[in-house]
């Protein structure tokens, strides 16, 4: 009967990563046990702390840098990079108390492996178009030195004018080999 299925129905894609994460939760929830108390831990960071990391799967951003639910704001994006952050940064900073920035970037990022005009072309052969294609910075790395581009970033967010003057601003490197971390800045 299953050799009668068109193709498409026997691909992967017909297999949802969505579908796992009911059962999978209900794992977490029993191992979780208690109950957060949301009276006690409110939704302003404890440790009054930003750590901007990049999506990478690699990384598991509270396990490795020693954070626990309710102590830190962890932002992610593609890359860790500071000016993609700005938006959950000024809201984290002025709604949610925090006042220290970690930047934290990685070895063997995937943002090392393209260049901006390259992935335009890219994008525009494979049949997307309108302004962000020609607009939007997809934020490869700019220097294939790692540090540098670490200091970049916490430049920027130090000359930004949405960022508190005073904030307590450090620049990292996670080595994904062994999980351990660097400071640069
Ligand atoms: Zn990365």
């Amino acid at each position: 009967m299953s050799s009668m299925l068109p193709n498409v129905l026997s691909s992967s894609n017909d297999n949802w990563v969505a579908d796992e994460i009911p059962k999978s939760n209900e794992v977490y929830v029993t191992k979780r046990g208690a109950k957060l108390n949301l009276e006690e831990i409110g939704p302003k960071p404890t440790k009054k702390v930003a750590l901007i990391c990049c999506m990478d799967a690699r990384i598991d951003a509270f396990s490795a840098f020693g954070f626990k639910e309710g102590e830190s704001h962890i932002i992610r994006n593609g890359g860790g990079r500071a000016s993609d952050s700005i938006r959950s940064l000024v809201i984290s900073q002025q709604q949610l108390g925090t006042n220290e920035i970690i930047i934290m970037h990685h070895t063997d990022c995937g943002f090392f492996t393209f260049k901006e005009d390259e992935f335009r072309k890219n994008l525009k052969s494979k049949g997307f178009s309108g302004p962000d294609v020609d607009l939007m910075s997809f934020m490869p790395m700019s220097s294939s030195d790692i540090n540098e581009n670490i200091k970049q970033d916490v430049n920027y967010l130090k000359n930004h004018p949405l960022i508190k003057k005073e904030s307590k601003i450090s620049g990292w490197v996670n080595d994904l080999k062994d999980g351990s971390v660097r400071r640069v800045v």
